[in-house]
């Protein structure tokens, strides 16, 4: 569809980056950039127009974003804008505004060009040999200033080793380690390196890239108390095992991202994650959560650890938590047999158990108001769980006897 807007409008646009990175690796990506000399908010907005799906418009940067809603994003940027300016030298600017919005990326691997017009006859434009490194499984910057100009490149290299087994090239490790010594990350704020961490935990070979950030020693400069031990490493290769125990447990589908983060934060103490969260961007919400996880960890532990733990008290405590922090208990805590056994105890028999009778009905039988309602609630929330009283039927005939 974008091929046939192009052939139309005679529009010159190119595929750029990651995808054509992966393309050239034969890896799904999801993910198109394309980069046009032509105005591409307008572009955008024409592509759309014949497939659909939501568009967001940048109007400043003449860009376009459209999900197509079937896990496909189009990203269609204007190449510099200095190339409209100087109309006069056409061809020459062409190929230097090209070159200028090239040579601002990270990586040579990522500077590939892939003509969109000729499919048919696909041509790759590679200005810094780019599939040359990628064919030899070289991360390499295009300058020597690259990790000065955006520190948090350092742990976008990172990231690419761990995800394509390929290595920092010489120069490139030396610039990464000549930067680090002279504290570049402290001139990113905290939330920005956050987010890398975060684009981090979400690979799917994120203990490799949590183990190599803290080679680099890249965790302290978001937070000085933050340390990654084994332990922590552990439990995220754990996490990723995990899908098939988490069917046996009945755990819906739910957000490992959430739960990583949670891992992630394991080894702070309550004052030093709530000096972190003060300066991360993370919704008000999720940081609440995350601080009363923290507070109940210990004491919930020691619930679960019980030796006669009742239906009604299991039942209680993992009640009122989400499906993400029962399974950061079961990770944090899968060599103790007893707590998994709890776990899942609760959530194969007792997660989808609900008291449907309420005060109404206890009033219905002529009961007086009063704190009596409480304890009649409460045991019949224990005959439910004891006697799987699934239905309201069945438990208002307990209720009456
Ligand atoms: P991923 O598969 O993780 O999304 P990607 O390479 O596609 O990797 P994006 O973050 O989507 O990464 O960025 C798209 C392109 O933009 C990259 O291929 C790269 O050329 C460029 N880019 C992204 N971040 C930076 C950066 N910090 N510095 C320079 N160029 C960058």
């Amino acid at each position: 569809d974008i091929n046939e807007v192009i052939k139309h409008k005679n529009i010159i646009v190119y595929l750029v980056g990651g995808c054509v990175r992966d393309l050239l690796l034969g890896l799904e990506n999801l993910d198109l950039d394309f980069v046009t000399l032509d105005d591409g908010l307008n572009f955008a907005k024409m592509v759309h127009k014949r497939m659909g799906g939501k568009l967001t418009v940048h109007n400043n940067f003449r860009t376009g974003s459209i999900n197509l809603g079937n896990r496909i994003n189009i990203d269609i940027v204007t190449a510099r804008k200095e190339y409209y300016e100087e109309p006069g030298k056409l061809p020459k600017v062409e190929f230097g505004s090209l070159l200028d919005d090239l040579i601002r990326r990270d990586f040579t691997m990522n500077t590939l060009l892939l003509d969109f017009k000729n499919l048919d006859n696909p041509i790759i434009y590679d200005y810094f040999d780019g599939v040359s490194d990628l064919y030899n499984k070289k991360i390499r910057v295009l300058h020597d200033n690259s990790f000065i100009d955006d520190p948090t490149r350092i742990y976008r290299a990172v990231r690419f080793t761990c995800r394509y087994n390929f290595e920092i090239e010489d120069n490139t490790l030396k610039l990464i380690n000549k930067a680090l010594k002279n504290n570049v990350l402290t001139s990113v704020s905290e939330d920005r390196l956050f987010t890398e961490i975060i684009k981090g935990i979400k690979e799917r070979n994120s203990y490799k890239v949590l183990k190599k950030y803290d080679e680099f020693n890249l965790f302290s400069f978001i937070s000085n108390t933050m340390f990654i031990n084994n332990v922590i490493i552990d439990k995220f290769n754990n996490l990723e095992q995990i899908n098939k125990i988490k069917k046996g447990y009945k755990f819906p589908q739910i957000s490992d991202t959430e739960v990583k983060i949670m891992i992630l934060f394991h080894n702070l103490k309550e004052k030093e994650l709530q000096n972190l969260l003060e300066k991360l961007s993370l919704k008000k919400d999720t940081k609440k959560k995350l601080l009363e996880l923290k507070e109940n960890y210990g004491k919930t532990l020691n619930i679960l650890s019980k030796p006669n733990l009742s239906s009604y008290e299991l039942y209680k405590t993992l009640n009122k938590k989400t499906y993400e922090e029962i399974l950061y208990y079961l990770i944090m805590n899968y060599n103790d047999n007893i707590i998994r056994s709890r776990i899942y105890q609760y959530t194969t028999n007792f997660k989808n158990k609900k008291l449907l009778i309420d005060g109404k009905d206890i009033k219905d039988l002529g009961v007086k108001e009063g704190p009596i309602y409480k304890k009649i609630l409460d045991i019949m929330l224990k005959e439910t769980l004891n006697n799987n009283l699934n239905t309201k039927e069945k438990q208002l005939k307990v209720l009456k006897e």
